[in-house]
């Protein structure tokens, strides 16, 4: 689903970001990347959705090369879910929900349709779509910034920190439903943390990463045999 050949990214000439990448995520996986500030996590999951150029190798999604793919038609295959999620404040919950309708110009039915369906993957009353972002608390703020990155149905998801922000017991919650939600979806999922207990917890495999590179790629029970 997700393969990185030798993928290097500097910035300017500096040492480099994400240094020569090696790892291939099969369809269905989650897999949690790990790795103290500043190892590549965030570099790397832009490169996957282009918002930055690789410097050196190449990055597939279902087998093909995201540099000859329209980068449009790229995004709507990849779901990304960020820490500041940024809901439009002055939108209701269902407008943000389906933000992405309106630029793939849906019916009013069909956007209407998708909301609902949506909100009912969490734990949310459907009444919530006619609420506004600044009524919702931080945990809730967050759902729908995972739904809002579900609403394409997109096969490959890619979520940095998106729990990071949250207090210890939401988070919690979150991650249950989430883990919950991918068994049901069967979407891939790419999971960027630097909490080893959120990885542990979600992760089919664990890559962990430092000052650029890969340094460990295994399951959760073999990271608790040999840590
Ligand atoms: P993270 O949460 O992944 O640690 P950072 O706080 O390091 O993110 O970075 C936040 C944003 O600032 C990112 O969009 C990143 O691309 C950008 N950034 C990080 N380091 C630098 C830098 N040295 N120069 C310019 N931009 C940077
Ligand atoms: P992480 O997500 O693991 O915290 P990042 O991918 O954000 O790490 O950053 C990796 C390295 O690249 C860091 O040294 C960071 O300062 C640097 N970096 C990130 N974004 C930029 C940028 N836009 N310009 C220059 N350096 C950057």
């Amino acid at each position: 689903m997700l393969e990185f050949h030798d993928v290097t990214k500097r910035y300017g000439n500096g040492k480099p970001a994400v240094n020569n990448l090696n790892l291939t995520i099969e369809k269905g996986e989650f897999v949690c990347f790990i790795g103290p500030s500043g190892c590549g996590k965030t570099t790397t999951m832009k490169m996957v959705n282009r918002l930055i150029d690789i410097t050196e190798g190449a990055i597939l999604v279902d087998g093909k090369n995201i540099m000859k793919q329209d980068p449009v038609e790229l995004r709507r295959s990849i779901g990304y879910v960020i820490q500041q999620i940024g809901l439009m404040p002055h939108m209701t919950i269902r407008e943000n929900i389906v933000l992405v309708g309106t630029l793939l110009k849906w019916t009013k039915e069909k956007k209407d349709e998708r909301a609902r369906e949506l909100i009912k993957l969490v734990n949310l009353p459907e009444e919530y779509l006619e609420k506004y972002p600044h009524e919702l608390s931080g945990g809730q703020q967050q759902r729908i910034g995972v739904l809002r990155a579900l609403a394409v149905n997109p096969p490959l998801i890619l979520m940095d920190e998106p729990f990071g922000a949250l207090d210890p017991i939401t988070r919690d919650a979150l991650q249950e439903e989430f883990k919950k939600l991918q068994r049901e979806l069967n979407k891939t999922i790419v999971f960027v943390t630097h909490d080893m207990d959120e990885a542990l917890k979600l992760a089919d495999r664990i890559v962990i990463m430092k000052d650029g590179e890969i340094v460990q790629v295994d399951t959760p029970e073999e990271i608790l045999r040999n840590p």
